[in-house]
């Protein structure tokens, strides 16, 4: 059971709030009680990246750092993709050449973001991959280097380059 008290929302937010329990046909505690339970229910940025470090690493693979845009699109921020930022400051921090690095990802905006710092870029078939392809790569302005089934076909891909 999730307690809930609406007594310290700012009124503007709680008119939001109400607006949009209103539109869910529930009343603003039954909406309140609804966002608490699913951010229970959600694991952490912390949680998902130990569980894909652990994945990674037990493969022999290594990484070296993660990186995040913690801002919305409306931010105009240099870190957001396609936008190259979060690219740049790893090669800085790591010293690595750009150019001469690949970007692997299942999003256009992933491989756009590689094109951008001038790496290459390859589209794996998971996560959201096959479906960009499918409906999008006709509307695309550069085309992936390498397409790979996942992200074992895709380092392959790299290591025999
Ligand atoms: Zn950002």
């Amino acid at each position: 059971m999730v307690a809930v008290t609406v007594r310290d929302i700012p009124d503007d937010v709680r008119d939001e709030l109400a607006a949009r329990a209103a539109r869910a046909g529930k009343s603003l505690q039954e909406y309140l009680r609804g966002l608490l339970v699913d951010a229970a229910d959600k694991p952490t940025v912390d949680e998902v990246l130990a569980r894909a470090r652990a994945r990674v690493t037990a493969t022999g693979a290594r990484i070296d750092a993660v990186y995040f845009c913690p801002h919305k699109t409306e931010d105009a921020c240099e870190c957001r993709k396609p936008n190259p930022g979060l690219l740049e400051r790893a090669a800085r921090e790591h010293a690595l050449d750009l150019t001469a690095s690949w970007v692997v990802g299942d999003r256009y905006a992933d491989l756009e973001m590689g094109h951008v710092a001038g790496s290459r870029g390859i589209l794996v078939m998971t996560g959201y991959g096959r479906g960009e392809y499918e409906l999008h790569h006709s509307k695309w302005r550069r085309q992936p280097d390498a397409l790979a089934t996942n992200l074992t076909e895709a380092v392959r891909r790299i290591l025999h380059d």
